[in-house]
């Protein structure tokens, strides 16, 4: 069973990278990829885990991307990266930019919420790992822990959703820079939960076409996040458009309902993968 999308507390997940690993071999995984948001932090950790756990390790990046609009702020894009070079001036330049952004976005966010309800900072840091990645389930754990909302679903559902007034955009480049940043470092991208409609607008088939162009090699298919009607579509879009398909389950340990494995990608994707990726798999 190969899952190609996970999170750590690297970035949003709950579970440290090793756990992540030790999470996968108690699922029956043989293969997992860690998919932090916008870092290769965790890389090490899942790498020496691999070898303990018998679970080979892919190692991949969501990266945060958007596709602009002539009106608003663009349609937000999530990019999984595999195999790339973490060393890459250029990838991990735009990597270290959107981080940054992120940080100053969730204070603005912070700052906003702190006008209606008793949230701080300290709070916020204080339910983000070290080096993590900051994202708003940081801030939905925040108001967790201080009894707000129930759950980070709550907090999505009421005050961190793109409409709410606490609401705030951060740097993402833009997708098609974004997947010939990820070519150019060796890194094999695929569209994440492409027609995940609930979290905001999804991009049109034109514009996946357009990626496709510019070296795009997969579509994530089976995700919880897609109805049946729209995996037949992503399906018919991938064989259209000379891409493979995915699935994955886009675990976040207790953050989410996502159990690993829920979603697979087949084994000749995987060979596909690590074909055009300038990493090995790491394999005990
Ligand atoms: P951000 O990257 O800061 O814009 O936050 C988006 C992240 O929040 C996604 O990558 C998901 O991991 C997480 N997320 C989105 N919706 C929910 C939800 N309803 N419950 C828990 N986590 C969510
Ligand atoms: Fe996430
Ligand atoms: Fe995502
Ligand atoms: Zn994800």
């Amino acid at each position: 069973m190969i899952d190609l999308h996970t999170h750590s507390s690297a970035s949003d997940g709950t579970d440290d990278p090793r756990q992540v690993m030790e999470a996968a071999a108690a699922a029956g995984l043989t293969v997992v990829a860690l998919t932090d948001h916008d870092t290769t932090v965790g890389w090490e950790e899942a790498a020496e885990a691999a070898a303990r756990t018998g679970v080979a390790l892919v190692r991949g990046t969501e990266v945060s991307t958007r596709v602009r609009t002539p009106e608003g702020a663009g349609i937000s894009v999530h990019l999984l990266s595999y195999l790339h070079d973490p060393t890459d001036t250029a990838l991990a330049y735009e990597l270290e930019r959107t981080r940054t952004s992120r940080r100053t976005r969730a204070r603005e966010m912070t700052d906003r919420l702190a006008r209606d309800y008793p949230i701080t900072w300290e709070t916020v840091v204080a339910h983000t790992g070290d080096g993590a990645t900051v994202g708003r389930p940081h801030l939905a754990d925040a108001l967790v822990a201080l009894g707000v909302v129930a759950t980070r679903e709550e907090a999505f559902a009421t005050m961190l959703h793109p409409g709410a007034p606490y609401y705030v955009a951060h740097y993402a480049p833009d997708a098609e820079t974004a997947v010939r940043a990820v070519r150019a470092a060796g890194g094999v991208p695929v569209m994440a939960h492409p027609g995940a409609g609930a979290r905001g607008r999804v991009v049109s088939d034109d514009t996946i076409a357009a990626l496709a162009d510019a070296g795009l090699a997969g579509l994530e298919a089976d995700h919880r996040d897609h109805d049946a009607a729209t995996r037949a579509h992503l399906r018919d879009l991938a064989s259209a458009l000379g891409l493979f398909v995915t699935g994955s389950s886009d675990y976040h340990g207790a953050g989410k309902r996502n159990r690993l494995g829920e979603n697979t990608t087949a084994p000749e994707v995987l060979e596909a993968i690590e074909g055009q990726g300038s990493l090995p798999v790491v394999r005990s």
